[in-house]
């Protein structure tokens, strides 16, 4: 069995990446999104263990210092990492793994785990980004807090170019089909291919040593 790749998947705040990575897994077999661990209370709606395993800062900190997480980073004040052990299972299980993350923890990946594959996701401009933020809000945040995510925003951006692949989520079907696209491609590259394609191959070869 082929090991899982690891795929990363960054966005400024509001472009849509969990909207698009969530019907993404959907319509892919054996491709998990992992759940990350955060410092932040849940907001209306999340629930442990389903959108992010929740832990406090103490416990976030002692996962830190065992060498729990693969990567973290602070984002909008609050600290976010991926469980080095869940996304080891399931690359040993051979399924495919797609981290959500946000620039700074998609760089430290990218250093330790060279054959990850990073695709950055745009909003179609700045004016959608700060409509979809706002929209998604209903008004619940505050002006200070979309104001820093457009900020934000602005400095995300300018690390695209470091990643392999650049989609724009302009309509959600068509960008999780680019991205199905992307994870397909990826998975008939000839090192990674599994055991099914690679024995086409040493059969081919046997008829030609009988022949
Ligand atoms: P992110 O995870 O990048 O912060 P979300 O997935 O929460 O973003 O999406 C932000 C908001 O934009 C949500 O209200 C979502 O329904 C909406 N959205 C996502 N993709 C699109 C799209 N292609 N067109 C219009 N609205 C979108
Ligand atoms: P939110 O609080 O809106 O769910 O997420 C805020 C940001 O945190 C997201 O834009 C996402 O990129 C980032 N994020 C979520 N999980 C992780 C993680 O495990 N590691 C890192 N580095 N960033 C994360």
């Amino acid at each position: 069995m082929r090991r899982g790749l690891l795929f990363i998947v960054s966005a400024p705040s509001g472009t849509g990446k969990t909207t698009l990575v969530a019907q993404l897994v959907k319509t892919v077999p054996e491709l998990v999104v992992s759940r990350s661990y955060t410092s932040r209370p849940p907001r209306s709606g999340e629930a442990d263990g389903v959108d992010y395993n929740f832990v406090d800062d103490d416990r976030f900190m002692a996962l830190v210092d065992a060498g729990g997480l693969l990567e973290w980073a602070t984002v909008f004040g609050c600290r976010y990492g991926t469980g080095r052990e869940e996304t080891e299972r399931h690359r040993r299980a051979g399924r495919d793994v797609v981290l959500v993350i946000d620039v700074e923890g998609a760089r430290q990946v990218r250093e330790h785990c060279p054959d990850a594959i990073a695709i950055f996701v745009l909003p179609p401009s700045f004016h959608v980004l700060e409509q979809r933020l706002r929209r998604r809000s209903g008004g619940d945040v505050g002006e200070p807090q979309i104001r820093r995510r457009l900020d934000t925003a602005r400095r995300e951006v300018a690390a695209a170019e470091d990643y392999a692949y650049l989609v724009v989520n302009d309509h959600v079907d068509r960008c999780v089909a680019q991205l199905r696209s992307i994870v397909m491609a990826e998975r008939a590259r000839t090192p990674v291919v599994d055991d099914a394609v690679t024995g086409i191959v040493a059969a081919f070869r046997a008829q030609d040593e009988q022949g």
